[in-house]
Formats: structure tokens, C-alpha cells, sequence
């Protein structure tokens, strides 16, 4: 056996065969966790990722990356994390060489997703990145091409296709138990408070702004509703506070025209508090509100179907979900090109703003 890689696979191959055999006896379940490295410690590692890794089944939080030395004492003590799994950003490459890390996890500002997810992937990690996946479609292609030639397997962080309610709209896009879709408003945003004005999400080439930071939830959801592909989009960008959010936008509108004459309408916002899915189908309709909270997704049909929340964690079961694939060798939930989708989309949100609202296809 020559690596803990190779050994995680075939013995997770070797459990899950078990697992199937005899399904009533959960004693049989893979042992073995994948040990992951949280690349960046900010808000999202520490509040949601860091809790969530103590809560799954599949995963290990082994190793940190920051560029933030006062941190590391405080990481360590929480987290049982050795001096050898600490890394920084100039000697991350070196990850190379731990075979305790077998994820690392890019939780960086969006600018910098595409550098350390290929210098994962370099270091013969899996790849787990952060939503949005990157700042442009290239970028994109290069994460999954170096995750290709690494023979390492790359799963974008959208939590919600993991959420069991989410998951049922996703499966009801095939199944249609209403008809087809005729329109379909997604709204996701925040009131963002301002904060320091060289922030990362103020910054244009940080890939700051609304549309990267929620509105890739809307496009997503969209996209995952109908099961179809926007051919074309117009889309505006509007400000209430041009003295905070000088080069990104606050405030985004947007329709998706598809192919079958659908047009679903987005908005995302820094401005308000939004956060709602509504689905009319041509004999009833649905919504999800909120649609991507970390808890309390629910929503209701016209038929008086309740969608209750789910009392589970999403980071952990995406997490788990994406453990899994890595273990079995199965296709992950949320792939590159599913991330980059997303991105093709955002590019031309922006490409038609600056242009008045002219519809642009999506190429
Ligand atoms: P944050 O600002 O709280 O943390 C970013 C971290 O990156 C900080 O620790 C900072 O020190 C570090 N960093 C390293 N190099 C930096 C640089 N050159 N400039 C600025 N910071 C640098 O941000 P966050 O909210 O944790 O977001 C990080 C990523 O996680 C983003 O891509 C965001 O979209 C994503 N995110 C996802 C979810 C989700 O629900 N899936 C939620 C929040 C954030």
C-alpha cells in the first residue's frame, strides 16, 4: 500500500461493501476519517466549518493554513492540532508530505480560491473549495483541469445541494409534481453593515460584492429548480450607499432566459435582508423561505405539502457527503463544473449590467 490515500480508499471500499451487506448493523460503517486542512481561518472556518468537522462522521479537522500567526495557539488548543499540520501560505505546498491531510479546504476570499485549490491539488490533496468556486469561468477550468491531472477529486462548497429540502426540489425538477416551472423568483442578500472600506467583500479585485458572495446561491438554486441551463440574461445593478460600495455591487437584479421560454427572475443585496425561493408550476407551486440559511430551510406547496426544517448540520453533511465520494471513489454531489456553471453565469450578470440591461447570451 503506498500511501494513507490509497489505503483510506480501499479500506472505505472494503466498509461500504460491508455497510451494504448487512445495513441494519451501523458497527460496520467505514472507521477511518479523512483528516482536512481549513485553508484561511476566518469568519466561515471558525464560526460554521471548525463546530461542523467535530460533528461529522467521515472527516477529522488535522490541519490549519493562515497567514495569521496569533491564531495558531488558539486553533491548536481547541482543535488537538499538531505543530506539523500548521502551515502558512508559503509553505503550504509542503502539505505535499503530511499524510495526515488528506482535504484541504479553501475558505479564503474569492480572489485567492483558484491559487491554494491548485496548490492543493499540486499536493496531491482533494479539493474542497468554497462557493463562489472562482472570479471567472478560466479560473474555473483551471482548478478542475489541475485537480484532473492530479488524479484528486474537487467538491464546491454549496451546502444547500446537500439539505434534504433543497434536495427534494432538485429531484422534483425530473419529476415534475406540478408541471412544468412557468416563473421563478430567487432572492438572496443581507444587510451588510459597512465595516472597514479595504474589506475583501468591497473590494472588486478581491471578488467582493453581492452577486459572488449570494447571488451564486440564486443563480444555483435556478439552475438546480428548473434542471435547465440560462441561455441568456439582462441584469441591472442598483446602490443605496455609493460611499460604501464604490466598485462592487450592493445591490443586483437579473432574469435567466432558458431555452423553453421560462424566464426566472434573481436578486441579491447587501442592502436587506432576503432570502426566499418561490416556484410557480403550471398546476401549483412551492416555495422554500428561507431557501439558504444554515438552519430553518422550510417552505410549503400549494397543496398543502409542509416542508419542514431539518434539525441536521449542512456543513457537516456536505462534509460527509463529500468524505464519501472521496472514500467510495464515487461522484461528488458538487462538482467543478457544476461551480463553474454558476461563475459562466456571474460573468454575464456583470457583462450585461455594464451594458444597460442588454440580454446577453450565455456562452
Ligand atoms: P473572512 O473575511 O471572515 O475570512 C477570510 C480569511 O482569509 C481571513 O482569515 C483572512 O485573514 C484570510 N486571508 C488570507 N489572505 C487574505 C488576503 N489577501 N486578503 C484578505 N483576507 C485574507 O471571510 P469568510 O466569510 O470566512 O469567507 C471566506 C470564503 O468562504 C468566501 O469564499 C466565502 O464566499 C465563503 N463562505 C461560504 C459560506 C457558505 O455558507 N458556504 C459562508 C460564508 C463564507
Amino acid at each position: 500500500m503506498s500511501n494513507r490515500r490509497e489505503f483510506l480508499v480501499q479500506s472505505a471500499a472494503i466498509a461500504a461493501f460491508s455497510t451494504l451487506s448487512f445495513p441494519t448493523f451501523g458497527m460496520l460503517r467505514p472507521k477511518k476519517k479523512l483528516g482536512v486542512a481549513l485553508v484561511g481561518l476566518g469568519y466561515y472556518s471558525r464560526d460554521l466549518l471548525a463546530p461542523a468537522l467535530q460533528k461529522t462522521l467521515h472527516c477529522e479537522l488535522k490541519g490549519i493554513v493562515t497567514g495569521s500567526p496569533e491564531k495558531i495557539p488558539v486553533w491548536q488548543e481547541k482543535y488537538g492540532i499538531t505543530d506539523g499540520n500548521v502551515y502558512n501560505y508559503e509553505n503550504m505546498h509542503t502539505i505535499a508530505d503530511n499524510d495526515e491531510i488528506d482535504v484541504v479546504y479553501v475558505v479564503l476570499p474569492n480572489s485567492l480560491h483558484m491559487k491554494y485549490a491548485i496548490m492543493a491539488a499540486e499536493a496531491g490533496k482533494h479539493v474542497w473549495c468554497e462557493k463562489p468556486m472562482a472570479i471567472n469561468a478560466e479560473e474555473c477550468r483551471k482548478i478542475i483541469d489541475a485537480c484532473n491531472r492530479n488524479k484528486v477529486k474537487l467538491s464546491i462548497g454549496y451546502r444547500m445541494q446537500h439539505e434534504p429540502n433543497t434536495k427534494l426540489i432538485m429531484k422534483w425538477s425530473e419529476t415534475k409534481p406540478y408541471g412544468s416551472i412557468t416563473a421563478l423568483d430567487a432572492v438572496a442578500g443581507f444587510r451588510y453593515g459597512g465595516g472597514y472600506s479595504d474589506y475583501w467583500r468591497l473590494q472588486k479585485d478581491m471578488g467582493g460584492g453581492a452577486l459572488y458572495d449570494m447571488g451564486v446561491y440564486c443563480i444555483n438554486a435556478i439552475r438546480y429548480t428548473t434542471g435547465l441551463e440560462p441561455v441568456a440574461v439582462s441584469a441591472a445593478h442598483e446602490t443605496t450607499r455609493p460611499d460604501v460600495f464604490r466598485n462592487v455591487d450592493e445591490i443586483t437584479t437579473f432574469k435567466l432566459r432558458f431555452k423553453n421560454g421560462l424566464i426566472a427572475t434573481g436578486k441579491t443585496s447587501f442592502a436587506e435582508n432576503i432570502n426566499k425561493l418561490d416556484v410557480t408550476c403550471e398546476s401549483g407551486n412551492f416555495f422554500l423561505a428561507p431557501m439558504q440559511s444554515y438552519t430553518g430551510v422550510q417552505g410549503e406547496t400549494s397543496d398543502g405539502k409542509e416542508l419542514h426544517a431539518w434539525p441536521g448540520n449542512q456543513q457537516a453533511q456536505q462534509m460527509d457527503d463529500d468524505a464519501m465520494a472521496i472514500m467510495n471513489n464515487s461522484t461528488v454531489m458538487v462538482s467543478g463544473e457544476e461551480g463553474m456553471r454558476d461563475i459562466v453565469v456571474v460573468n454575464a450578470i456583470f457583462d450585461s449590467a455594464d451594458n444597460g440591461g442588454e440580454w446577453m447570451d450565455i456562452v
